[in-house]
Formats: C-alpha cells, structure tokens, sequence
C-alpha cells in the first residue's frame, strides 16, 4: 500500500527512508516544527497528522550506513484550507508588508478587493 520515500537530514544530511501513501504530498523538510502543523512520529499514523517527525538516527528510519545526528526534523504535507494551499514560510502579512512598502504608493490603502490569487 505505501511506497518508501527517502529524505536528508537538513542537520547532517544523514538519509532517512519512510513508507507512506502515495497520495499524501510533501511540502518540505525542515529542522523545525511549522506553526500549527501536527507531527507524528514515522511509526505513527502519520497520514492523520500534518506531517511526521524524524529523530536523526533515533527512530529507526535511516537506511543502512547511516549514523545521524540525533537531532529532530521534520516533514511536513502539504495542507489546504478553503481552497488554499497554506504554506507558513510564506505568511500573508508579509504579502501585505511587501505591497506596503512599495515606494510608488506608499499611502494607498489595503483593499478589500484588492489583488488576490497567490503570493507570485
Ligand atoms: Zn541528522
């Protein structure tokens, strides 16, 4: 039913394999937790969770020679909400603060029906 995806430690770079359902979509690794994301652990029914949390050469995910680093990551799915894909490294304020500062119109107001569709 799953299929093994590996991904690299973003502390050591050690490789970490973890079997999971095709339909689940990464969306990134990271050495820390997103904000209101759900982490369980590789043995854990992680497709309940937002994404899953590795301990580096703890948990037992790392494929054969490698040592890890005993440190945590995480990986993190993809999530939607009302129809958007929510990414936190990219939060909306800092969209807003962007189109503030920009120097042409520094006084125009935020509008309601203003720009939508994407942070590109
Ligand atoms: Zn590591």
């Amino acid at each position: 039913m799953g299929f093994p995806v590996t991904y690299y430690c973003p502390h050591c770079g050690a490789l970490a394999e973890l079997e999971r359902d095709a339909y689940l979509a990464d969306k990134a690794v990271t050495p820390y937790p997103f904000e209101g994301w759900e982490y369980a652990a590789p043995d854990e029914a992680f497709e309940d969770a937002d994404g899953v949390r590795f301990v580096c050469g703890e948990d037992g995910t790392l494929v054969p020679g490698e040592d890890g680093c005993g440190e945590p990551f995480y990986l993190s799915f993809v999530r939607f909400a009302n129809g958007e894909e929510l990414d936190p490294r990219v939060p909306s304020e800092y969209v807003e603060l962007a189109e503030g500062n920009d120097p042409r119109g520094p006084s125009q107001p935020d509008s309601p029906d203003g720009p939508t569709g994407g942070f590109y």
